[in-house]
Formats: structure tokens, C-alpha cells, sequence
């Protein structure tokens, strides 16, 4: 099941690549496997996944551990600042930066690893009030002070949009996150590359292509749907 959903999602992001007069190798899938078991991360190996997205620290470190390690594994959920030391050297991308604090702790981190930690800024675009992520109108000064610490680049943004039927509901949501790192990426910050948009899941990642998404977030669309209750 897993390899035949994996296998339909990717189709859909070739389809929105077209339509959006893009090229697939401009946008990343990134296989969101919280809450499932390894055997099921290893039939998405099999479709061909090596990009995978967890949102706690702990599931991230004890699946890097058992699974190979030429996987690439990014931290897209909220990230504690005490957790911070357990996953700077597991994961290739940190989504979910909206603080200075949290990204001063991975400064810290890094520069007692000897590494340098790749991170978006996550942008609560559409201002709901039970998500994480610094507001559009903050993000440029968070970026100005995050971008001065050592250890730390910032590649883009990322943003979680809310739940909706119609994902048309979410295209102004895309586009203003879009827009966003476009006009911060004009400033020409030392340290700081607008390059990926991390934005789409499995409601609307074609959608978020077609709006410029670099990174699209699948979990559900891959793996079904999760239960929390086990
Ligand atoms: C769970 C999660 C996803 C995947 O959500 P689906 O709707 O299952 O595709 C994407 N991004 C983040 C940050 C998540 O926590």
C-alpha cells in the first residue's frame, strides 16, 4: 500500500510541476513517517523515498539509529530548546525555527559539534493561534538576529497552513509565504538564502507547488492515516 500511495503522490507532483511550468527536480518530497512503524519507512525506501520528515526528536534519533544511514531525515514538528543537542547531528534540516532562543541554542550546539545547521523559519502565515511560528511581520528582524549567529544558515521558510476542505482555500496562504521570501531574499542578508519553501501537505501540496513550494510535507498521503492511540 504504501509503495503504490507513494508512487501516486509522486504522479501528482510531476502533474503539478507541469501545470506550474516547473521542473520535478525543483521540488523535494519529504516522506512524513511520525507515528509509523520502520517496516513501513522501508516499503517507501523500496518506491524510492530517502527524504524523510518526523516531528519529535526522540522517534527521529531512534529510527536514524536502525534504518541506513544514506536516509536524510528532517525535524519538521516543534523543536524544545533541551532537545536541541539530541538531533543537530541527525537531521539534515530543522523546519520549525520561530524563536532566537531556539536558534541560539542551536548555535551553541553547533559550534561545540563542530557543524553547521541548516534551518528554515517557520512563518505562522495564516496567524492561528494553536501554531508555532513567528508572524509575517516579525519574520524579517528574526531572521536579521538568527542570521548573525555562528553554526546556523537559514535556507527559507516554512509554514503549516491551516486545515481545510478545499485546498484552493490555502493558494493565498502559498503565495503569501512565497512573497514573503522573495522580498527578504531581495535584502541580501549575509547568511540567509531564500531557497526553499517548505509548504504542502497531503491536502494541498499540489497547490503549494503550483505557488512555489520547494519542500512538500506528506505524511498521510504516503503512510494513512495516524492513530494517536497507540
Ligand atoms: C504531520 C505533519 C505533516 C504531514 O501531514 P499530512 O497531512 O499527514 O500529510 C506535515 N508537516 C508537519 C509539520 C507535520 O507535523
Amino acid at each position: 500500500m504504501v509503495a503504490e500511495n507513494y508512487k501516486i503522490v509522486e504522479q501528482k507532483i510531476c502533474e503539478a510541476c507541469e501545470r506550474s511550468g516547473r521542473k520535478r527536480s525543483e521540488v523535494t518530497l519529504i516522506a512524513v513517517s511520525k507515528t509509523k512503524p520502520i517496516a513501513m519507512i522501508q516499503e517507501a525506501m523500496q518506491a524510492g523515498a530517502e527524504v524523510f520528515g518526523e516531528n519529535k526528536v526522540q522517534e527521529l534519533c531512534e529510527k536514524y539509529e536502525v534504518l541506513p544511514k544514506n536516509l536524510h531525515w528532517h525535524l519538521i514538528g516543534h523543536l524544545q530548546r533541551n532537545k536541541v543537542k539530541y538531533v543537530v547531528d541527525k537531521a539534515e534540516l530543522i523546519h520549525s525555527v520561530d524563536s532566537l532562543r531556539l536558534a541560539q541554542e542551536i548555535s551553541k550546539e553547533a559550534i561545540k559539534k563542530q557543524l553547521e545547521i541548516n534551518i528554515l523559519i517557520e512563518v505562522n502565515v495564516a496567524e492561528e493561534e494553536s501554531k508555532f511560528g513567528t508572524t509575517l511581520e516579525d519574520t524579517e528582524t528574526l531572521i536579521r538576529e538568527i542570521a548573525k549567529l555562528p553554526g546556523i544558515c537559514i535556507k527559507g521558510l516554512m509554514t503549516i497552513a491551516p486545515y481545510v476542505e478545499d485546498p484552493e482555500e490555502n493558494r493565498m496562504v502559498f503565495r503569501t509565504l512565497k512573497k514573503l521570501a522573495v522580498d527578504i531574499k531581495m535584502k541580501n542578508i549575509d547568511n540567509v538564502h531564500m531557497k526553499v519553501l517548505s509548504m504542502g501537505m497531503t491536502g494541498d501540496y499540489q497547490v503549494a507547488i503550483e505557488e512555489g513550494a520547494t519542500m512538500v510535507r506528506v505524511g498521510t498521503g504516503i503512510f494513512g492515516e495516524r492513530n494517536y492511540a497507540i
